[in-house]
């Protein structure tokens, strides 16, 4: 028999009659011949509420205790659609966290899952009943009630899903699924099918707020096919699973986060050690880092620029202030008025020239691109804020976000069957234990390529167009592409290529830098890229500066960085390849799966 689990967020359980709407498409999956969980949230802004009268009584209320009222409101819920499905006929029965045996560590109100039993869950639905699980919420070893964090209800549903090896996942919401972009940023974005784990996972890190990120590592970590969808409505939503929508295009989704500051260190002495210590002093302040972009210099020196979010700007200047006296360096700039544009697709990873197209169509609009950063799946720049809209529509358009691809494959969700082979209930379980840990896939070292830098890159719209447009004319291949700011507002744009096109590339830029009034070019015939790629490496947000400090001990020095949601890539010295993959595989030995 099939098992469905399915989770109602806070606006499908605002009022009972939505309760009842739920309830009703519970009952008519069991009456398809399912089994049924449902996991739900508190109803409405029920937690908010209970978060503002904890804070009429206290300024920081004991965590324990934050807990124990905070759950209260998904044992409401659970126990009115319990009553709702009895009233339309059927059996139901509501469980709290503690209850069904999800056990957590004792960290409250951000709780990590530590293993859950389904035996109880599994004795109900045998039994023919809907079994409704309170979401967001289970208990440490001493009983204690904890919780999983804000919007942790998808967490509940996709680990409920995993051990009881659900077929599908369906999170119902008060959308209809995932879109290209934001529709309420741009009217044109269009209802996806599908997506996949890892876009999804870059597009929600960018602000694509459609699900709980922590939820979509599970989903990936446990093959569980997500079916995102409205709880107003019947129609179909989007599926989230491994495969993407259209395998052989290049962008599936773009994105934009509005509100970053940027912030650059000039001229640190490139040598080992420096990024870290930089990143370093900025993580003991727990502040969370967003794009980070580093490129050597000319003179020896390099620029490291890299994203905070505004409100924590006042605390990462007066952490880096201190960094630049450590270090020597010259100084540094902010910029509190940055968005970041990004776009997202599993396809671009095997095609060239979606950089150039995205970077010709920016300088057609005339926006300046501030900071670049690529990865293997990612694309994003940082542009100023008045600009951020106008980029946003252009790149949709650049790449017809707006229109379904020839190739894009529907979904059926009368079709959705799991496909995990061969593993039982047992080995999940057994895995569940280290289910929030950070895992790494792969820690791959790439000694083909070249590093090209121009530097002193004027501030204005058109020169990586340009830069990208001649090098994919010449059929080379650009693989990492990073840009920051530089001295007196001028970037320094560096690139990686295959070591057989050095000489050749480095002579059209140098023709390239002339023309353009930029320069100096700096380069490197061999760097060595190592990568590190994973789930969690956001949640974990350590793994860039792990990776930089195991680096730092080893003496190498690293010339490039960008980092994104599902990897960490940096370019050392290509002497030293082997070395850091070495110490990085030492570094990393606990987390590899
Ligand atoms: N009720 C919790 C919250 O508002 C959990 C959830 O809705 O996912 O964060
Ligand atoms: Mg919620």
């Amino acid at each position: 028999m099939t098992l469905i689990v399915q989770k109602f967020g806070g606006t499908s359980v605002a009022d009972t009659k939505k309760i009842l709407a739920a309830a009703r498409k519970a009952v008519r999956a069991r009456q398809d011949g399912n089994q049924v969980v449902v996991v739900v949230s508190a109803m409405g802004h029920n937690t908010d509420h209970l978060i503002e009268l904890a804070h009429e009584i206290a300024d920081e209320p004991p965590a324990r205790e934050m807990d124990m009222l905070l759950s209260t409101g998904e044992q409401v819920s659970g126990a009115l659609m319990a009553m709702a499905i009895h009233s339309l006929g059927h059996e139901a029965i509501s469980l709290t966290g503690a209850q069904i045996g999800i056990r957590t560590d004792s960290t409250h109100t951000k709780a990590r899952i530590k293993s859950i039993s389904t035996d109880r869950m599994r004795r109900a639905l045998d039994q023919g009943r809907i079994v409704i699980a309170a979401g967001f919420q289970g208990i440490d070893e001493e009983f204690n009630i904890t919780t999983l964090g804000r919007g942790g209800s998808d967490t509940t549903a996709v680990a409920l899903a995993a051990v009881l090896g659900a077929d599908v996942c369906e999170i119902y919401t008060d959308v209809d699924g995932v879109y290209t972009t934001d529709p309420r940023i741009l009217p044109e974005a269009r209802h996806m099918a599908r997506i996949s784990y890892d876009e999804m996972l870059e597009l929600a890190s960018l602000g694509a707020a459609v699900m709980h990120n922590r939820s979509i590592e599970f989903a990936k970590k446990f093959s569980v096919p997500i079916h995102v969808r409205s709880s107003f409505s019947d129609t179909v939503g989007t599926l989230i699973a491994t495969e993407p929508e259209a395998p052989d295009h290049p962008v599936a989704g773009a994105a934009l986060v509005k509100s970053e500051a940027r912030v650059t260190v000039l001229g640190v002495p490139d040598r080992p050690g420096t990024s870290y210590a930089v990143f370093s002093k900025i993580a003991a302040q727990l502040i969370p880092i967003d794009m980070i972009v580093q490129n050597v210099g000319a003179d020896g020196r390099a620029d490291i620029s890299f994203t905070v979010d505004k409100a924590d700007l006042a605390k990462t200047l007066a952490a880096v202030a201190e960094a630049v006296q450590q270090l020597g360096a010259e100084g540094f700039t902010h910029d509190e008025n940055v968005s970041k544009v990004s776009v997202v697709g599993l396809g671009m990873a095997r095609q060239t020239g979606v950089a150039r197209r995205m970077f010709r169509a920016l300088s057609m609009a005339g926006v300046n691109l501030q900071m670049i950063s690529t990865s293997e799946i990612k694309i994003s720049v940082l542009v100023s804020g008045a600009e951020a809209q106008t980029a946003l529509r252009t790149v949709h358009q650049a790449f017809h976000l707006e229109q379904a691809p020839a190739s894009a494959v529907a979904f059926d969700p009368r079709q959705i069957a799991r496909t995990r082979d061969g593993e039982d209930a047992l080995a999940i379980v057994s895995r569940l234990q280290q289910m929030e840990d950070l895992t790494i896939d792969d820690i791959e070292l790439d000694e083909t390529q070249a590093r090209l830098s121009i530097n002193g890159v004027p501030d204005r719209p058109g020169i990586a167009a340009a830069v990208f447009d001649e090098i994919s004319q010449a059929g080379i291949f650009v693989d990492m592409i990073v840009q920051s700011i530089g001295r007196e507002g001028r970037a320094n744009l560096s690139f990686t290529i295959p070591q057989s096109h050095y000489a050749q590339g480095l002579k059209l830029l140098d023709d390239l830098a002339q023309r353009m009034d930029c320069g100096p070019i700096t380069s490197s015939p061999k760097i060595a890229k190592l990568s590190v790629s994973g789930i969690g490496m956001r949640s974990h947000a350590g793994v860039a500066i792990r990776t930089f400090e195991c680096l730092a001990q080893a003496g190498i020095n690293v010339e490039m960085i960008n980092t994104s949601e599902v990897r960490v890539n940096v370019g050392v010295d290509g002497q030293r390849g082997p070395d850091a993959l070495a110490s990085l595989q030492r570094a990393f030995a606990e987390n590899q799966r």
